[in-house]
C-alpha cells in the first residue's frame, strides 16, 4: 500500500518526482508530509543554484589565474631565449676581437726581428686561437640550449592558447549560466513561496528550524532507520509510523527531522517489529 503521492513538480525537470508510483491509497499519512518533501526539493535546488552562481565566478578567476601562470612560464623561457641570442652576440664580438688581434699579430709577426719576439706573437696568435676554439664551442652550447628553449616555448605557446581559450570559453559560458539559473531561481522562488503557504504553521516552522540547521527538514525513515542520520527508530515507534491512522507528523528522536514513510521502499520489512522482548514474553507466558 502506497500512503502517499507527490504532488507534480511546480518548476522544469530538475525537480523529480520523489516517489516513482503513486497509489490512490494515501490517506493516513499527515497531509503536509508530501508537502514537505515537495518543499524539501525546491529548497534543496534553490541552494544547488545558489551554490552554482556562487561557484561559476569562482571557477573562471582559478582559469583566469592558471591562464596567467602560463603565460607567466612562457615569459620565462622567452626570457631565456633571448639572454642566450645576447650570450652568443657577446661571443662573436669576443671572437671578432680574437682575430683581430690575431691579425695584429701576424703583421707584427712579418717585422719580427729575432726569435724571442717571433716565439712571443706565436704563443699570442695560440692563445688567441685557443680562446676562439673555446669560444666556438660555448657558442655550440648556446645554440643546443635554444634549441630546447625553442621546443620548450612551442610547448608554453600551446599551453598558453588553450589555457587562455578555456578561460574566455568558461567565462562566456558562466555569463549565460548565471543569468539563466537566476531566471530559474526567480521562478523557484515564487513557486517555493506559494507552496509554502500550503502547508500548516506548526510542520512549517518544524521543518524551517532543522532544514537551517541541518540543511534538510525532512527525511526518509527505510527499514526502521533515518536515512539522514542513520539512527535506528524505536520498535513502537517504527511501528506508529507505519501503521498509524492518527495522521500526525514524526520527527526523529536522533536529529529531529520530520519523517516519512514509503512502504514501497520497504517491502522486506513489512512485518511488524516484535515490541515485546523476549524476556516480557517468557514472563507473561507463565
Ligand atoms: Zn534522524
Amino acid at each position: 500500500m502506497q500512503l502517499f503521492c507527490l504532488e507534480p513538480p511546480l518548476i522544469g525537470p530538475r525537480v523529480p518526482l520523489l516517489v516513482a508510483s503513486c497509489s490512490q491509497e494515501s490517506g493516513t499519512m499527515h497531509p503536509d508530509t508530501d508537502r514537505l518533501m515537495t518543499l524539501q526539493k525546491y529548497d534543496l535546488e534553490a541552494k544547488r543554484l545558489r551554490d552554482e552562481i556562487a561557484a561559476l565566478p569562482k571557477l573562471v578567476a582559478q582559469l583566469e589565474t592558471k591562464a596567467k601562470a602560463t603565460v607567466g612560464q612562457r615569459a620565462v623561457v622567452v626570457d631565456l631565449i633571448a639572454k642566450e641570442e645576447i650570450l652568443r652576440r657577446r661571443q662573436e664580438l669576443d671572437v671578432k676581437d680574437h682575430q683581430a688581434k690575431i691579425a695584429k699579430i701576424r703583421k707584427q709577426l712579418d717585422n719580427a726581428t729575432d726569435t724571442k719576439q717571433v716565439t712571443a706573437f706565436e704563443h699570442e696568435i695560440q692563445f688567441a686561437q685557443s680562446a676562439i676554439g673555446k669560444l666556438e664551442d660555448e657558442e655550440l652550447e648556446s645554440m643546443e640550449r635554444t634549441e630546447q628553449f625553442e621546443a620548450q616555448r612551442k610547448i608554453a605557446d600551446e599551453a598558453v592558447a588553450a589555457a587562455e581559450a578555456k578561460f574566455e570559453g568558461e567565462r562566456e559560458r558562466s555569463v549565460t549560466k548565471i543569468a539563466k539559473d537566476k531566471e530559474e531561481l526567480a521562478a523557484l522562488e515564487a513557486t517555493r513561496l506559494e507552496h509554502r503557504k500550503t502547508i500548516g504553521e506548526d510542520a512549517l516552522s518544524t521543518y524551517d528550524r532543522i532544514a537551517k540547521s541541518k540543511g534538510t527538514g525532512i527525511a526518509e525513515v527505510l527499514l526502521q532507520k533515518c536515512t539522514a542520520c542513520q539512527m535506528m527508530q524505536r520498535p513502537q515507534r517504527w511501528n506508529d509510523l507505519r501503521d498509524r491512522t492518527n495522521n500526525e507528523l514524526f520527527t526523529c528522536e536522533s536529529c529531529g527531522r520530520l519523517l516519512w514513510y514509503d512502504p514501497a521502499r520497504d517491502a522486506p520489512q513489512r512485518k511488524p517489529v516484535e515490541t515485546e522482548s523476549i524476556a516480557a514474553r517468557i514472563v507473561r507466558g507463565l
